[in-house]
């Protein structure tokens, strides 16, 4: 199973210390998919900040199942959501444009974060995910 790249179509991952990197291969499509400089427009992308992947949740999470099913991003060229994502208007917008970017692909199950929360494209009542993006596959 592959690991998340430290750096996807020119953006730079980081990570937290106890992120398992190692993921099954559609969590890595999907990252290939939304991560990219020009993802919002008139906006760059530089850094995302992986907080969890295969690590730090009990199951039923997707984070541990399979291979590895989710991940969460919390923060946005250095910018945590939590605190940035209704103060600066860049991580504001490159959070959206990985929201709705990530809607187009075509194994995505949760897509949990500020600007909505969607389960397999439908609204999805959940508290939390202000301070970070939960995306997970099928
Ligand atoms: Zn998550």
């Amino acid at each position: 199973m592959p690991d998340i790249p430290s750096n996807i179509n020119g953006v730079t991952i980081e990570f937290s210390s106890s992120v398992n990197k190692s993921v099954g291969p559609r969590i890595t499509d999907a990252l290939k998919l939304v991560v990219k400089t020009n993802i919002a427009t008139g906006k760059v992308l530089n850094k995302l900040y992986i907080s969890s992947a295969n690590d730090q949740h009990k199951s039923p999470s997707r984070h541990v199942q399979g291979k590895g099913k989710a991940v969460d991003i919390s923060r946005i060229n250095g910018m945590k959501l939590s605190v940035y994502y209704n103060k600066d208007p860049a991580v504001k917008a490159i959070a959206n444009a990985i929201q709705n970017e990530f809607e187009k692909y075509q194994h995505r199950r949760e897509n949990f974060g500020p600007y909505f929360k969607k389960k397999l494209g439908k609204a999805h009542a959940m508290s939390g995910h202000g301070d970070h993006i939960h995306l997970s596959v099928n």
